[in-house]
């Protein structure tokens, strides 16, 4: 049983962990923290947190649990600021979709990565935002990365491996570098290509004749290109050395697609189509 809970970033990724930790009955009281008190009034009124602070430092106060939900270039500073004020017992973690970069600014804050804090990431997310798109099924048959050091303290790695569970999540370990790579490729540069994508359609002169004919297969690939620019703005540039890598494994391909169509080669395109047919039916399907 969590007592305190306190999430700061009550958006789509903390407002959806309280409702499911209020849904699993396994928390008293989440106190929720944020820039802008509209947005904090609006979470109590839908009954997301009990009440607020717009003092990182006051909210942290008493907490057993907390949780940090912003934007990955907000951690270094939001970190400070919460440090001396967290309570001898609490852990610590945060949802970021980038967990090399959360780890250093961890480490810019205290000097060190301190034992109480575990770095997580849910595999689960739309492209909405804010505690009104919140919802307490989020995380149900989702996986939830977690990337403990070896310093980290058993217990409040149990702790957070617990709060995720009780959403309905499967918790997974590995190294923050695997998942930086892993994320790389399956999150992030299909999300950069999504806002490129749109970007480079959205200027053309016919764009208006583009987006009326756009059919499912566009909708499908560029919803993601609806989601946060700040959010993913940040995620590219934290997680560049392995945004990088993969993008130019990707360029590479892209070139050879591009040579079979100009050389009228059928049997290449036919041959690349059939394999990345059977890749995600075989992965995605299931
Ligand atoms: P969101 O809906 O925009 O929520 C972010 C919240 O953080 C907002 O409520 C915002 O409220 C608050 N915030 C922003 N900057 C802050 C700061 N400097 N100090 C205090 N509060 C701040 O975003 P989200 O989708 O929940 O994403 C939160 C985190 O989860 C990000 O690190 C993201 O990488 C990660 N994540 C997202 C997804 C996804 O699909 N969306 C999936 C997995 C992980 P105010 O504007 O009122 O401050």
């Amino acid at each position: 049983m969590i007592q305190r809970l306190c999430i700061i970033g009550v958006g789509l990724i903390g407002g959806s962990l309280a409702r499911a930790l209020r849904s699993a009955g396994v928390v008293s009281t989440i106190v929720g923290c944020g820039r802008d008190e509209t947005h904090l009034r609006r979470a109590v009124e839908l009954g997301v947190i009990d009440s607020y602070e717009t003092d990182p430092g006051q909210a942290v106060k008493g907490a057993d649990m907390v949780m940090l939900a912003v934007p990955v270039g907000a951690m270094e500073d939001l970190y400070h600021r919460i440090m001396p004020h967290l309570s001898a017992h609490a852990a610590v973690t945060d949802a970021g979709s980038t967990k090399q970069s959360v780890l250093t600014a961890v480490r810019a804050a205290c000097g060190f990565v301190p034992p109480y804090f575990v770095a997580g990431h849910p595999i689960a997310g739309t492209e909405q935002s804010g505690v009104e798109a919140s919802f307490a099924e989020l995380y149900q048959k989702r996986k939830v990365i977690l990337t403990p050091e070896p310093d980290t303290d058993p217990e409040a790695l149990r702790k957070v491996r617990a709060m995720w569970e009780a959403c309905g999540a499967t918790v997974v370990e590995m190294p923050a570098r695997h998942h930086d790579e892993v994320l790389a490729a399956t999150s992030h540069l299909p999300h950069l290509l999504a806002y490129s994508l749109v970007d480079t359609l959205a200027t053309l002169d016919d764009k208006a004749e583009i987006f009326e004919f756009a059919a499912g297969g566009f909708r499908d690939f560029t919803r993601i290109a609806s989601s946060d620019p700040q959010m993913w703005h940040d995620v590219c540039l934290h997680n560049g050395p392995a945004l990088l890598a993969v993008l130019e494994l990707f360029e590479q391909d892209l070139d050879k697609v591009r040579a079979a169509i100009a050389a009228g080669d059928g049997e290449y395109l036919f041959r690349v189509f059939s394999r990345a047919k059977a890749a995600r039916d075989q992965f995605c399907l299931r």
